[in-house]
């Protein structure tokens, strides 16, 4: 054992590391509580021999900074005193000691202690060690060797927090193995089994990176968490994982899906615009396979969330409205409205994400309202983008003026219209 002896004292150091040192174990020395405190800090020890009388920290107060320092983790602590009265002794037991020895030291004694600490420090690493391989088996699903889904739940939480600190699209897909039912029935529930291990392992093998989790979710049922993986890239790996199933060419003479085991597969992605948390991911991904399911299995359903970032368009002419709102349809949440004053009472109430501002209207027109919104701290941090057919130049540089964010003109091209809302609403 690596023992640390706390002394103040040169000579009783001195006899107590030849008698720590004969019975084979090594001994470390501090000759005051505040240096046993740094050694602590960097070194590990399987026990420690304390001084109670000391100068400066004395053994008790040095006891109790070490076990708030050790928190959870144990490390046995035997007083040396001269004081052997109960008081002292309850106090030492109290202060985190767990045995105590009177001055002067026999070495009879001191050996025969440091082995019965010795045999519970053995026992205490065994039972660590059984306690962590324990609770590596409860995160497992024993029959694939997959996380389970408590722990699934528990670690996709534990990304969801990192991965939204930085604000990055994270993707879901929940697969179940086509007509299942109908392989158990055919092929008997020990195959069944098999057929879930080999499953179980195709999927992995097609998702690769570290931080992605993959659990068996429920019976024939399988959930991957892809961080910082977006919609199209959730896609790719949805058909990677549905064609690795595909390939092990299970027979499963029963499916009406085709010849062999097949997956059907549910993908949901969260991404800034639309927001979603964790639970709704899920179930949209879960929805998603419902669809894929409907929609003849073995194959890959995307569902996108709901975006939940409202845009306000203000335009006179009810073209450009419906245009506009078509455009934009499937990425946010649309609310139009068609003159100024309407405008600037709506964006104080409704907080709009971004807007987009027809210039040329009866009335206030957009410059003015523009001005107005820029000018009233409630409003002053939406984006404004405004839109106008009219002489160019002149109009952007009305536009700046104003405080816009952002000029348009028109006739405005579908894709450019997109790539700015998505720069706002990011
Ligand atoms: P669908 O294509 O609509 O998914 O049809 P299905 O038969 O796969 O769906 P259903 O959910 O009705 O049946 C799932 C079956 O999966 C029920 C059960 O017999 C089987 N199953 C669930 N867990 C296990 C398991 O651990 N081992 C085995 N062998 N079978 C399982
Ligand atoms: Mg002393
Ligand atoms: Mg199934
Ligand atoms: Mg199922």
């Amino acid at each position: 054992m690596k023992i640390l002896l706390v002394e103040d004292s040169a000579t009783l150091r001195h006899a107590l590391c030849s008698y720590i040192e004969q019975a084979q174990h090594k001994a470390v020395v501090a000759k005051t509580g505040e240096e046993a405190l740094q050694l602590i800090e960097n070194d590990s020890f399987d026990l420690i021999i304390m001084d109670v009388e000391m100068p400066g920290l004395n053994g008790f107060e040095t006891t109790r900074l070490m076990r708030e320092w050790f928190g959870d983790h144990w490390v046995p602590i035997i007083f040396v005193t001269g004081k052997s009265d109960d008081n002292s002794v309850c106090e030492g037991i109290e202060a985190g000691g767990d045995d105590y020895l009177t001055k002067p030291i026999s070495q009879v004694i001191l050996n025969a202690k440091i082995r019965a600490m010795e045999r519970i420090v053995t026992m205490r690493n065994q039972m660590n060690a059984l306690n962590a391989e324990l609770e590596a088996l409860s995160q497992r699903d024993s029959l694939t060797q997959l996380y389970n889904r408590r722990t699934f739940d528990e670690l996709a939480a534990k990304q969801w927090s990192s991965v939204n600190r930085y604000n990055r699209p994270t993707s879901v897909l929940m697969m179940d193995v086509d007509h299942f039912k109908k392989f158990n029935d055919r092929y008997g529930h020990p195959a069944g089994d098999d057929c879930l291990q080999r499953v179980a392992q195709a999927i992995k093998s097609r998702v690769h990176r570290p931080d992605d989790i993959v659990a068996r979710y429920g019976g024939e049922e399988f959930i991957v968490l892809l961080p910082d993986t977006d919609f199209d890239g959730a896609i790719t790996v949805g058909n990677a994982v549905r064609e690795a199933v595909q390939d092990l060419k299970i027979p499963h003479e029963s499916s009406s899906t085709g010849q062999f085991v097949t997956t059907s597969v549910g993908v949901a992605c969260s991404d800034s615009i639309n927001g979603a948390d964790l639970e709704t991911l899920v179930a949209t991904a879960d929805k998603a396979l419902y669809q894929a399911k409907q929609q003849g299995r073995n194959r890959v359903y995307a569902r996108k969330e709901q975006p939940h970032k409202t845009v306000l368009i203000v335009d006179d002419d009810q073209n450009h409205l419906q245009q506009m709102s078509e455009s934009l349809r499937n990425h946010c949440n649309i609310v139009t409205l068609e003159t100024g004053h309407e405008c600037v009472d709506i964006a104080h109430s409704l907080r709009p994400d971004l807007i987009l501002l027809d210039i040329d209207m009866p009335g206030m027109d957009g410059v003015q309202v523009c001005e107005q919104l820029k000018a009233d701290t409630k409003t002053q941090r939406i984006p404004v983008i405004l839109i106008s057919a009219n002489d160019r130049e002149k109009q952007l540089a009305k536009a700046n003026t104003a405080g816009a964010d952002e000029y348009m003109h028109r006739p405005i091209d579908e894709e450019l219209l997109l790539s700015k809302v998505s720069g706002f609403l990011q």
